[in-house]
Formats: C-alpha cells, structure tokens, sequence
C-alpha cells in the first residue's frame, strides 16, 4: 500500500480546502483534493460523490473560501488535513501550543471534536503551517474571501504580538511567516445569472493549475538533457556525472542547465538556508541541533525548502524540483505527453505563423493586381464597403480617382488577415488547453483512488496517519 503511493511522482497540486456553507457560515467542512473545481461540484451535488455531511440541501451551495497546496502527495495531504480537523488530538501539535481543547467526551471515552470555527480553523492553520513536520513543505495558504482574509491577518497580528510578549514562546510561532495568495472574486456584476466559473475571467479555485502545465518549459529541459546525455559536471561539487546513473536533479529556471547529484543540492540548499537564519553566533551549534530535532521528530533527514541555484544565481524551490525530478523518474509517459503537448503547442504557432505569412503575401499580392481577393467578404462592414467601391469601379473601370479608392479598400483585407491569424493560434490554444485537461483527468483519477485507498487505510488504523 504504502509503496504503491510513494512510488508515484509527487502530483501537479494536492490541497487541503475549508468548505463554507453560503447559506450558513457557521457551517464549516475541511476536506483534501487534487482538484478544487470538482470536488467542489461534488460537495455542490453537481456530480456524484460528496461528503454526507455536505449533502444537506439546506446548506448548498458550499464555496471554498480557502485552501493550502504545496502537499508532496495525498498521504502529506490527509496528514494535514487530520491535523486540521482533529487540532485536539494530533502530535502535530504540542500540548502547550495547543489552542483547541476538548471539554466533552464520547460515550466510548475518546475527547469528542470541539466544534470548529472560522476563528479556530484559522488559528490551527496558522500554529500547523509552522511546526517543523509540516513547515518543511512548499506549503502556500491561498485566500478566496476578503473577510476571511482579514481575519487570518488578524490573527497573524495578534499571534506575532503575545509571541514576542511572551519569555518562553513555542518556537512554531516565531518561525518564519507563512506565504499567502489572495485571489478575491472580480467584483463583476453577475448580470446572466451564469456559472461563476464561466463568468468572466478565472479566478480562485478555478485559476488554480491542476495539472503540470506551469512545469512544461521544466520538464521538457530536464527531458533534453537526459535524452542527450548533456548531464556534464555536477553544479556543486563539479564531478562529472555519468550518463543515467544516480538521481540527478535540474535546475527549474529557463536557461540553465546545471544538473547535480540529489544530496549535493540538497547540502547546498540547506547549508544557505543556515547561513540566511545565521545571526551571528554559534550557527555550527544551531545546525547540528536541527538535524537532531528533525530525528527526533521521526522526520528522517532534514529536506530544504528553498535556496538559489549555484549557477544561474535563480531561486530553487526543492518541492518543485523534487516534481520535475519524480515525474522523470517514476512517469516516463506523462513526461512523453508533457513534451510531446508542448511540440505540438509550437508547431501550431509554428503553422499559425505560416499561414497568416502566405495570406499576408497573398493578400499584397491581390493589392497589386488591384484584385479584390475573396477573403474580404469574411468581414462584413468592409465587405458591404467594398461592393459600393466595386460598382463604382465597374461603371468606370478607367476612371483613375476610383481605382485609387478601390486601392485604399482593398487594404482591407490585411486587417481580415490578422483576424483569421488570431482565430488559428486561439483554436491551436485551445486544443493543447483541452489536451491538458484530459491529461489532467487521467492523472486526478489515479490520485484520488489512491486517497481513498489510503482514507479507507487510515479509517481501519488511525495510527497510520498520526505519526
Ligand atoms: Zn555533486
Ligand atoms: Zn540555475
């Protein structure tokens, strides 16, 4: 089981969302998915498969007021998630830092679920985005609501304040602060009464990338210099790197090539995350006991997070690194398709160019033999214009100021020209879109199976998941 999901690469994006009722604010539902928009549409009763306790027609619609993505996968997700709705019970948590509290017990003698709120749900997100077993992912909270955007910033404040105020403050809360995205619903009137998804530009949860496609340049790189074997020295430690053995990772930013052994960029993004929180005395000391924390907590040894690349000077964010060097290496057949996606994305600029190239000479070419090419009839007010000046021209073909109006119109047809050339590219656009949407699919399927595999897993054992 465990091998099954560890061997697949690390999902284009996996979160852990708070659900609102928008009849009831009160009612409040945190859940894990690979795909906002669907499972929104599950909780929503649009398509089959929502949670029982969002199936109350009374509280539909739901929304997602927020949620955090940055998980490895959905085991790290559903960690999360347990954390989150069990703030009383999880060792994520220490007993003193612990802001929910069970008063009442069940009949089986387990502390029953203090009810939550936007304030504590808020609360435990901001104490478990900052304990070390979870502040070592790429984690990022996005924010969907402006109020409760306002009230995160509140209690960011107000928590930043007794900390400093505080003379033995749990070390969680001084850690560094958590990266925030807000992405507030356009303020456009709803006039068609349409799907919010539809309506207007994408915003929320239905801007969110679901599937590698920010990661095509990356990928497609990283591809190119395995397959010509241009893996070189090793950026770090300057040794040459024989071709297809050990795990190698790429840097992520456009350009740069530099190729490393796993552990050496890993030791050099660790070793500028030391000296970037070096204040100045005894950092040796301080690093040797965040190595022993980290064993402490069963972590294993301590992953980075982020750093820049030794070459290219550009930032490196190990989670993504990670991605790009899991998909090469567990995937071979999504990378196929992500390259092969992204080919076939540029040879249809690539024709898109060609053919606007041809009608262009075609339509200079029609210009200068003072012919009206056929292309003009495609738009309307220039076509109607252009019969007027074609009569004029036939009832006096030799009449030289005419000739010279049917000259001016016939310039018409560039503008036709760029039209039809704007349509090509949104068609080429939309079919890679709708290529990478199936792509998407194929991929949510196999993770979501997996998480319930693992949900099914963790509701036998609940010891699996608390570690
Ligand atoms: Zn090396
Ligand atoms: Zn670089």
């Amino acid at each position: 089981m465990a091998s099954t999901v560890s061997s697949r690469p690390i999902p284009a994006l996996y979160t852990v969302y708070i659900l609102r009722s928008t009849m009831r604010h009160a009612s409040l539902y945190i859940g894990s998915t690979p795909d906002p928009p669907r499972r929104l549409k599950q909780h929503n009763g649009v398509v089959k498969g929502g949670a029982a306790r969002t199936a109350r027609a009374s509280l539909r619609p739901w929304e997602m007021v927020g949620l955090v993505s940055g998980f490895p996968g959905p085991v790290a997700a559903l960690k999360f998630e347990w954390a989150l709705t069990n703030p009383h019970l999880s060792l994520h948590i220490p007993a003193e830092s612990r802001l929910s509290v069970a008063r009442q017990t069940k009949k089986n003698g387990h502390p029953r679920r203090p009810p939550a709120s936007m304030h504590s749900i808020l609360a435990n997100l901001h104490l478990l985005l900052r304990v070390p077993s979870f502040a070592r992912w790429p984690l990022r909270l996005h924010v969907f609501v402006p109020e409760v955007h306002a009230a995160w910033n509140k209690w960011t404040s107000e928590a930043a304040a007794a900390a400093a105020a505080a003379v033995d403050a749990p070390e969680a809360l001084l850690a560094e602060p958590v990266e925030v995205l807000t992405d507030f619903k356009p303020s456009v009137p709803d006039m068609y009464g349409a799907d919010e998804a539809e309506l207007g530009p994408a915003w929320g949860i239905h801007a969110l990338p679901l599937d590698y496609g920010p990661m095509r340049d990356y990928v497609d790189k990283a591809n190119d210099i395995f397959t010509f074997e241009r893996e070189g020295d090793c950026a770090v430690c300057n040794t040459p790197l024989p071709a297809g053995q050990g795990l190698y990772a790429v840097c992520p930013n456009a350009g740069c090539e530099a190729v490393g052994h796993l552990r050496c960029w890993s030791g050099h993004l660790l070793e500028s995350e030391t000296h970037n929180h070096d204040n100045g005395h005894e950092h040796d000391h301080e690093h040797e006991h965040e190595h022993e924390h980290s064993h402490d907590l069963g972590d294993g040894p301590l992953v980075p997070k982020r750093g820049h690349c030794p070459d290219c000077g550009g930032p490196v964010i190990w989670g993504d690194m990670m991605k790009e060097l899991t998909l090469r290496m567990r995937a071979p057949k999504e990378v196929e398709k992500i390259v092969k996606a992204k080919r076939r994305q540029e040879k249809a600029a690539d024709k898109a160019a060609a053919d606007a190239d041809k009608a262009a000479s075609k339509a200079a070419a029609a210009v200068a033999a003072e012919e009206l090419p056929s292309s003009i009839e495609i738009v309307p007010s220039a076509a109607a214009k252009t019969t007027k000046t074609t009569k004029t021209t036939k009832t006096a073909r030799a009449t030289k100021p005419a000739t010279t109006k049917t000259k001016a119109k016939a310039k018409e047809p560039e503008k036709a020209t760029k039209i039809t050339k704007t349509t090509r590219v949104t068609k080429a656009a939309s079919a890679t879109l709708s290529q990478t949407a199936k792509t998407a699919k194929t991929t949510t399927t196999a993770a979501v199976g997996d998480a319930s595999a693992v949900l099914l897993d963790r509701a036998k054992s609940p010891e699996v998941i608390v570690l």
